[in-house]
């Protein structure tokens, strides 16, 4: 058995820690840009700086401060990316999705996930939907699993980031899960509520009032919580390719392979258990495969690596934010079409059918991992049902669609707010445009 140690020379991956977060805030990635001790601790405190836009002047009151207050929370909301940003499934979303679905027990009987949690190796309790949301976002390999060289390579890392959250291995994994969980109770209650029919609470009203102090806890877990162990999880917000596009696919096939093994392992209860539990992670991927954010953004162009270092990743998350606001139209391979929206939006009345796509999807996922427990087979992931109901990729970037922010090639719209911009930036000035890129949506108001 190797471990992911194996990994540690391999020079694709830059490195993410923590300290390089903290260093944009303090030293200042842009031009003129730079956090006062001050500034850090009032973001600390109520996860954002009052600016002139938000009618509240701040202390010494000229507009460059406001300015550079506004680009400190653009920064700041994009350093979140992948863990709490605004406008993506967020973590209750994830755990509405996976605790509303029926799991076949040994029994053969049907249940609400909600209702059967599971204990995972290392004592953590956890539900289906609890394991949906910690995957990925707050656990993983700390590298992608779309990185992985070939369908093993991907399956191993996938096992790697899931015992990241299931084992002793991670000395401190059922702390930092439970401490999340904590964290987050308030947010999926008030989810669950807004899911009841005729409630009229959206989660986007929801979630705007509990981000601020989303990302002050987040911002006191960096500085504080985590030791150097756990660098590589705080690296996921800023790697996190597995949860776009094609790349979610591979994570999720790598995950849902790996669930299918473990089920077709043994005809124990504990095995469909613990297949199931794996799923649950696996299934956040597939859960992203919904957001229209994460449909088209050309993530890998946009990939922060040790060029251009942070402003790849404002470009990805403005896009990301544009789409998941505005919707898509969406196709899936069973020929259905509707409007895909996402991020905090999964309740919204406009989103209903995507949730009702996304939930056939998962329901086909769980039940494939039965029936590898019951037969003992392996399907290919090329047969996975899950797929038939997901949007596909091609269909949003449908002409019908706004053009996207950034093209195929990972080139900018010429007039990069307008969202009827058909035109892009040529190839051959790309390295000096995402910085420029980086400082007009980061200045932009809104
Ligand atoms: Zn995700």
């Amino acid at each position: 058995m190797t471990g992911p140690a194996d990994h540690d020379n391999d020079p694709s991956v830059p490195p993410h820690s923590q300290e390089d977060i903290l260093d944009a805030l303090l030293h200042g990635s842009f031009p003129s840009i730079r956090a006062s001790k001050a500034d850090l601790n009032q973001i600390r405190a109520t996860g954002t700086l009052p600016t002139q836009d938000d009618g509240v002047a701040p202390a010494n009151g000229n507009q460059n401060t406001s300015t550079t207050k506004r680009v400190l929370n653009k920064i700041v909301e994009t350093l979140s990316f992948g863990t709490i940003s605004k406008r993506r499934f967020e973590f209750a979303e994830h755990v509405l999705l996976g605790n509303t679905i029926l799991l076949q027990w040994h029994d053969r009987k049907k249940y609400l996930a909600k209702e059967q949690p599971f204990k995972l190796e290392n004592g953590l309790l956890v539900t289906y939907g609890q394991i949906c949301a910690l995957g990925g976002d707050f656990f993983a390999y700390k590298e992608p699993i779309c990185f992985g060289k070939d369908a093993e390579d991907q399956i191993q890392r996938f096992t790697w980031g899931f015992e990241s959250l299931s084992t002793k291995k991670n000395p401190k994994a059922k702390e930092l899960a439970e401490t999340f969980i904590k964290q987050k109770k308030d947010e999926v209650k008030a989810v669950e509520a807004a899911a009841q029919p005729g409630s009229k609470v959206t989660t986007d009203a929801y979630y705007d009032s509990f981000y601020a102090k989303y990302v002050a806890e987040m911002l006191s877990a960096l500085t504080g919580f985590f030791g150097t162990q756990e660098k590589a999880y705080l690296g996921l917000s800023l790697l996190n390719l597995d949860h776009f596009g094609a790349d979610a696919r591979t994570a999720y096939n790598a995950g849902h392979t790996a669930a299918l093994r473990k089920a077709a392992s043994s005809k124990a209860p504990k095995a469909l258990e613990d297949a199931y539990a794996m799923n649950a992670f696996a299934d956040h991927y597939l859960q992203d495969s919904f957001a229209a954010g994460h449909l088209r953004v050309p993530r890998r162009k946009l990939y922060s690596g040790s060029l251009g270092r942070f402003s790849k990743d404002i470009c990805a998350h403005a896009m990301h934010r544009e789409d998941n606001k505005a919707g898509l139209h969406v196709k899936n391979p069973l020929g259905e079409k509707w409007v895909a929206f996402g991020d905090s939006q999964l309740l919204g009345p406009d989103n209903s059918t995507n949730l009702a796509k996304c939930q056939a999807a998962l329901a086909v996922s769980a039940a494939e991992v039965f029936k590898a427990w019951d037969t003992a087979k392996v399907p290919a992931a090329s047969s996975f049902g899950a797929w038939q109901h997901a949007p596909t990729l091609e269909s949003a970037l449908d002409p019908a669609n706004h053009p996207p922010m950034f093209n195929k090639e990972g080139c900018p719209r010429t007039e990069l707010l307008d969202k009827t911009c058909k035109t892009y930036e040529s190839m051959n000035s790309l390295l000096w445009t995402y910085p420029t890129t980086a400082v007009k949506l980061l200045t932009a108001k809104g």
